[in-house]
Parts: C-alpha cells; structure tokens; sequence
C-alpha cells in the first residue's frame, strides 16, 4: 500500500459475553480503494462493521482513522469523522418519503440548504429510480430500492468511509449488479469503500483489496483479483 492507509485497525477483539466473535484481526485500508472483508455466515463480519462504528463495545485493540484514534468515540461522533455506515435496507424510515428519508441523511452536517439540495440530485443521478419515487413514502419501496435509499441517506453524511454490510443480502441478482455497478461509480468519484459481504464472488470482483475472515480471525488477504484465483478461496466459497 502506498501512503498511509485512511483506516488502520490492530488487534481488534470483540466478545459477547463468553463468545469471542472477533479475535484480534488487523485491517488497512487505501484511501479511494473498495476493500471487502468476506467470509461465511457468524465469521465475525457484521461485529467487526459495528465495533468500527462504536455499535458494539471493543475488548481490545485500535483503530486509527485518517491519522487520528477512533478508538473509544462514540457512535455520533464516529459519523461526524467521516466515517458512516450504510443502515441496512429495511431499516429506511418507512413513514417517510424518499426525499425526506435523503434530508435526514444529512443531519450532522452544518452547511447549507444549497449543498444538502445538490447532494440530494448527485443521489438521484446515482439512483434514478429514487428521483421517480421521491415523494412516495419509503415503506412501499421494493427491497433493492430501500437498499438505494440507505446507501443514498448514508452518502448524504458526506462520508470519507463508507461501510456496506452485505447490502446484496435477499436481492435478486440483477438488482445486485445494479448496486454494485453503482458502488464502483461513487468509488471512481473518489470514496473510499469498505464492504462487508458473503456474496464472494461478486465482491472479490469489485474490491481491490480483499479479506478472508473465518471464525474471528483474518485467514487470507490479498488484491480481489489474486483472492478469485486462489484455490483455497475457490474450494471454501465459490465452489469450485
Ligand atoms: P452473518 O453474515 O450471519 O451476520 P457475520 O460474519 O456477520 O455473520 P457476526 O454476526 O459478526 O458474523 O457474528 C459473529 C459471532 O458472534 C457468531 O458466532 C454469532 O453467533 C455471535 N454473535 C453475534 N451477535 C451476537 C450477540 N448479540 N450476542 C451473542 N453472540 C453474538
């Protein structure tokens, strides 16, 4: 990795009571790069988004943002850093219109009404099917919609970081691609991307860098391309 990383996690340890998730695992992350952490269903990859949230409570180790220790802040002040997590799909507001759902994305922000309105049509041009449906309420969106809508509302943060956590999860193939098409859009404009996900395939082809996580532990890492190509990760999750 060339320069310094935007996001670096040491030794990061999470446990639930006697269960210990998450097992001291390293991470780097290149500015303007999509990283992807796979592994199978309880691997420790939702625990680790959320630990690097401030969601769930770290037993040990670091994690220094864009130079500065994360570490202990909380969850607000995390996404005021830069750092923000996508809300998984259904956990859009449902009551709320499209539009309104984008404006509350926007919350931690002190600047004006003119930048969160521009933001909003950058939203609608990576999504044009939220700019048909702004004014319907959330709730009555398709799955693969709803799962725009959270990706749009977590832009409207103005994010350094953007954390997915399987954002494919229950949706149809064609829909997928569509949202991964989109993620490597909003990438070449220039955001770092850390995506969560047991879809490997798709998300070994997306990510340039990649890691393998299996019960808590990073087992394998390396460029997506060379992860698609080894013969460990072929066996284990392509089924090759
Ligand atoms: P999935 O894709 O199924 O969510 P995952 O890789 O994201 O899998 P985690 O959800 O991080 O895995 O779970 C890691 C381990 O921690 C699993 O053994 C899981 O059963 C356990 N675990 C997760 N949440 C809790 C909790 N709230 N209390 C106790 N154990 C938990």
């Amino acid at each position: 990795m060339s320069g310094q990383p935007l996001l670096s996690v040491r030794d990061l340890t999470v446990n639930y009571g006697h269960v210990n998730a998450v097992r001291g695992i390293d991470l780097d992350l290149a500015a303007g790069e999509i990283t992807t952490l796979v592994g199978a269903n309880g691997a420790g990859k939702s625990t680790t988004l959320m630990a690097l949230s401030g969601l769930v409570k770290k037993a040990g180790g670091s994690v220094q943002f864009d130079g500065r220790d994360i570490t202990s802040l909380a969850p607000h002040k995390i996404v005021a850093s830069g750092l923000v997590q996508v809300a998984e799909g259904r956990a859009t507001l449902t009551t709320l219109s499209v539009r309104e759902n984008l404006e509350l994305g926007a919350y931690t922000r002190s600047d004006g009404a003119a930048a969160r309105a521009r933001d909003i049509e950058h939203v609608y041009s990576l999504f044009p099917r939220l700019a048909e449906r702004a004014a319907q309420m959330a709730g009555s969106l398709s799955g693969g919609e709803q799962q725009m809508l959270a990706i749009g509302r977590a832009l409207m943060a103005k994010p350094r970081l953007l954390l997915l956590d399987e954002p494919s999860m229950g949706l149809a193939p064609i829909i997928v691609q569509d949202i991964f098409r989109t993620l490597r859009r909003i990438n070449a404009e220039g955001l770092t991307i850390f995506l969560v996900e047991q879809n490997v395939k798709q998300a070994l082809k997306l990510a340039q860098r990649a890691y393998v996580i299996e019960n808590g532990q990073v087992v394998l890492q390396g460029s997506g391309a060379e992860l698609l190509g080894d013969p460990r990760v072929q066996a284990a999750y392509l089924g090759h």
